[in-house]
């Protein structure tokens, strides 16, 4: 109820600023969408003032009542954080993706970042840079490395992949203290773009969310000051810690949720136009009554529409989990697979149902396939997701299931 507004809001949004320029910058790829410059700076008035109820896709830190969980049961800024982002995913995916200060970097900021670096790097737009020309789902394989110099770190290394990674003005990159010592001396530094040795090297040419730019980056003797390391500089190596890495990879409960949403939302704006499209053509879908008295596009339709309600149910559920503090890894990569696998379901389920009119660049259908494909890969695929909650059901370690 308390989130209504806030829904209201950015549905609005969507419809009015996302939906009017999805297509010209799905045409456009790589230039820059200049229109959001003005929406980025009405959500910062928000943050600023307090009124923004985790508006946009930063990222969530936590406030103090909630970290010390005296907060009781509630509904807080990661639930308003996914249903904005759902409702803004419904007008255009690659557009939310392109927000400035909205970069998942922030997130992974948000979450892990002391208050002396939340205070710092407050308002910088953060990309993400995991992926390496040889590591993609196997994160803990990096081979960025950075060493400490003083009272500094020297970054070296390879990233591609990255998303807003040439718009941004920061990237939160994954690097290895020490290859040897494994996934506990892997740690995620804020590299700010203008850093010497910080080159953009070329940006990738994509199937879908052709408005976001997605960029490879090479850094050679990049030098960041050793406070810019997020989290704990120390690598605990002992028998089954993982500390430092699993740190790392807490960072994705909080950022798999928002990932999930963006699928739910644009898989729900295939819906809406789709119920529109059947209606014009006379197919009427009957909620009250069962599938097999219905004809077969509507029967269809309510099949896609209970899918995609189960996919919007786990995303709800894993931002409510981190709004109380209940550890939620599980519920998070239950959502990204579900909401995942449903996108990419339920986008081409709309262009098949709508047949010639759901192929053609008429309407958006065929775009809103091609976008929700992505959210099926980033922050863990679809098989990685599945491999996560295998594990922690049976209560296997990454080695004993891969
Ligand atoms: C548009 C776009 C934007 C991106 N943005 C970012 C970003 O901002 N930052 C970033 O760091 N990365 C980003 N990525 C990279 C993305 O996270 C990786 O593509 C993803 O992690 C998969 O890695 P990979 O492509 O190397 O595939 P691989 O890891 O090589 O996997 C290939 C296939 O094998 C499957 N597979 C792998 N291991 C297993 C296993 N153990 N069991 C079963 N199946 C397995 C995978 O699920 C996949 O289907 C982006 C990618 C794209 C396309």
């Amino acid at each position: 109820m308390k989130f209504r507004p806030l829904i209201g809001n950015a549905h609005q949004v969507a419809m009015n600023m996302l939906r009017p320029i999805s297509r010209k910058y799905d045409e456009q790829e790589h230039a820059y969408p200049k229109e959001l410059d003005m929406l980025a700076a009405m959500i910062d008035g928000l943050n600023e003032s307090g009124q923004s109820q985790g508006a946009g896709a930063s990222g969530v830190r936590a406030t103090k009542e909630e970290s010390s969980g005296t907060g009781g049961t509630r509904n807080g800024t990661n639930l308003a954080s996914v249903l904005s982002i759902m409702e803004m995913c419904w007008g255009d995916v690659g557009l939310l993706l392109s927000m400035p200060r909205q970069g998942l970097g922030n997130s992974a900021i948000a979450s892990v970042a002391n208050d002396e670096q939340a205070e710092r790097f407050k308002g910088v737009w953060a990309g993400m840079a995991i992926t390496e020309p040889e590591v993609g789902s196997d994160s803990a394989s990096i081979r960025t490395t950075a060493v400490k110099d003083g009272d500094e770190y020297v970054i070296n290394g390879e990233k591609i992949y990255v998303t807003a990674g040439d718009r941004c003005d920061a990237v939160v990159v994954w690097a290895t203290l020490d290859r040897s010592l494994g996934r506990a001396a892997i740690k995620s530094f804020v590299v700010p773009k203008d850093t010497p040795g910080l080159t953009v090297e070329r940006l990738e040419h994509k199937l879908g969310i052709r408005s976001s730019d997605t960029a490879a980056i090479r850094f050679e003797d990049c030098r960041v000051p050793a406070e810019n390391l997020l989290g704990s500089p120390d690598v605990d190596t002992a028998p089954g810690s993982g500390q430092g890495f699993a740190g790392a990879m807490a960072t994705f409960d909080n950022t798999r949720p928002l990932v999930a949403a963006m699928a739910v939302g644009c898989a729900r704006a295939s819906l809406d136009l789709t119920r529109e499209l059947l209606g014009q053509a006379g197919v009427e879908i009957d909620y009250d009554a069962p599938t097999y008295t219905q004809g077969a596009a509507a029967a269809r339709f309510l099949q896609l529409e209970s899918d995609w309600e189960g996919a919007y149910l786990l995303t709800l559920e894993s931002a409510w989990m981190a709004d109380n503090r209940e550890p939620n890894s599980t519920q998070a990569s239950m959502a990204k697979a579900k909401a995942g696998r449903v996108g990419s379901d339920v986008t081409l389920g709309c262009v098949e149902l709508c047949g010639s009119v759901g192929y053609s660049e008429h309407d958006l259908l065929e775009k809103w396939a091609r976008d929700s494909k992505i959210l099926d890969i980033f922050e863990g695929t679809q098989q990685i997701q599945q491999l996560i909650i295998a594990r922690r059901i049976l209560g296997l370690s990454s080695t004993e299931l891969k």
